[in-house]
């Protein structure tokens, strides 16, 4: 239960991993670095897939299913992918296995070797655009807009639940397009997409920037990303769109024919958003009882718990929760009413705001008599007794809702807001990386050795430059040479 949950000013770390369990939401496997999405975290997940779906498809892209398995000469087939891929790679070498000589224990079968190893799809670039080879010949076949939920495989060395797994889900949009222009342009929107879903759904405000070279998918041309602010003031890379240039292309040779008659090779995309959402989610908001969540999101909006002695009121309380869930279902909220006679209401208090349930409402025999409810928000833990006979319980819940979720995303606001520091000198930098953290504004002379000093020295990299830099000349902060902007430094995870 809520009690006992350790303090996320004590320790963030520790926090994060006992509510991703004790809420259960994640935990563990058998499988190091593999974690099992429970039941209740998983309806979370599907919230986010059913709005991003909904959202990719809008914007005119259409789901498919590409292989597990990669071949490994398509790995190799672009170079900077491959190298920014390899050290992280799981490999099949063997289709089957067999008992061993002492019939003791099974073993890999050493006849059963693959003639052409096989890698976990880490991403899927390579098999798709071996794919689009075939599907793409003229001007008309673009452009090509697909997208894939899938798992991928990441050898990672170190995980932590959601945030950075070896196995985690994702979505994945690959497209292929004429123009150079009508790709970027698509990766844009595409960040917009993600933007819009952070901001709007998971109520978490978001950076929307470009990588440096260092931090860039390997393969990419630009990334573009989103970056948000964690409540322990780390940074999180919360999702990715990539404008791949005509690298794929080049590399699994796929041209068209173009209007005029040439041949040329085809502009490419991919951005994806995976599972690691779901840390964001949780750390952006989450307090010391527990989860918090953005109504919008959040598998039950609405719980009913009826406090009682008797089953006559039980019954009596039952028939008019049911009246009030009619209503709200009628306007789309998802209600629970728990008459679990198992536990007892505190408990279940408590269970919910560990849960992160947006609203609560509390029916006990005086309420009956009083025709009212006691309405608790789970963001400010505050509580009032409603009489409904004075509002339209669906009117009023409805409204509750849009409050939380705009309460909860002006107070991420704020946070960010405070926690972005402007800095003009090194020992400035330094200090707010050690005492405040968050977000530093800085100027940066736009090398990479420069970026890799000051990560070995602060462990600070650049999150992005930001897609509203301004123009302002300044002297980076390491080396004092020129630099014309502003680039956005944190530690992260
Ligand atoms: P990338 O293909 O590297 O651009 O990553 C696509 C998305 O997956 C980004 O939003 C990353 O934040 C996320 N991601 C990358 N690695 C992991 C991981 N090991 N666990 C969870 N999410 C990840």
């Amino acid at each position: 239960m809520s009690k006992g949950l350790p303090k996320r000013s004590e320790d963030y770390s520790l926090w994060y991993n006992e509510l991703v369990k004790r809420a259960d939401l994640a935990e563990n496997s058998a499988v190091r670095g593999c974690m099992v999405i429970k039941p209740y975290g998983y309806s979370i997940w599907e919230k986010m897939q059913a709005e991003l779906d909904r959202m990719f498809k809008e914007t005119g892209h259409s789901n498919a299913y590409f292989p597990l398995f990669i071949p490994k000469s398509f790995l190799s087939k672009e170079a900077s992918h491959v190298e920014g891929f390899a050290k992280e790679c799981a490999v099949v070498t063997h289709y089957r296995l067999k008992n061993s000589e002492d019939g003791k224990s099974v073993i890999v079968d050493p006849e059963a070797k693959l003639e052409e190893e096989l890698i976990v799809r880490p991403t899927s670039e390579t098999v798709i655009w071996s794919t689009y080879k075939n599907w793409i010949q003229s001007y008309r076949d673009l452009p090509l807009l697909v997208n894939q939920w899938a798992n991928v495989v990441r050898w990672e060395m170190r995980t932590r639940l959601f945030l950075r797994t070896t196995e985690f889900l994702w979505q994945e949009g690959h497209t292929a397009h004429a123009t150079k222009q009508e790709a970027i342009d698509e990766t844009v929107q595409m960040l917009n997409v993600y933007a819009t879903f952070a901001e709007q759904f998971m109520a978490m405000p978001v950076v929307k920037g470009v990588k440096s070279a260092n931090e860039r998918f390997a393969g990419a041309e630009d990334t573009y990303c989103i970056e948000a602010l964690m409540q322990d003031g780390k940074a999180l890379q919360a999702g990715t769109s990539h404008f791949l240039g005509q690298n794929f292309a080049k590399a699994f040779d796929v041209k068209f024919a173009t209007k005029e008659g040439g041949l040329e090779h085809v502009w490419g995309t991919s951005w994806g958003v995976s599972t690691r959402l779901m840390g964001a989610l949780i750390m952006a908001h989450s307090d010391d009882n527990g989860l918090v969540l953005p109504p919008k999101l959040a598998p039950i909006q609405v719980v009913i718990v009826p406090i009682y002695k008797s089953d006559e009121e039980l019954d009596r309380i039952e028939a008019k929760a049911k009246e009030i869930m009619a209503k709200l279902k009628a306007k789309g909220v998802s209600v629970h009413f728990d008459h679990r006679d198992t536990h007892k209401p505190g408990w279940k208090f408590a269970e919910y705001e560990l849960k992160g349930v947006p609203l609560r409402i509390a029916m006990g025999p005086r309420d009956l008599e009083n025709n009212t409810i006691e309405v608790a928000r789970r963001d400010t833990l505050t509580k009032e007794t409603v009489n409904l006979s004075e509002i339209e319980i669906d009117a009023y819940v409805e409204g509750m809702l849009d409050m939380i979720q705009s309460t909860i995303y002006q107070k991420a606001f704020d946070f960010r807001a405070q926690m972005t520091t402007e800095v003009n000198s090194w020992d400035e930098f330094v200090d707010v990386l050690e005492n405040k953290t968050g977000f530093v504004s800085a100027h940066w002379d736009g090398t990479t050795e420069t970026e890799e000093k000051i990560k070995e020295l602060t462990k600070a990299t650049i999150r992005c430059i930001p897609l509203d830099q301004k123009v302002e000349n300044g002297a980076c902060v390491l080396t004092g040479k020129p630099s014309n902007g502003r680039v956005l430094f944190a530690r992260a995870y």
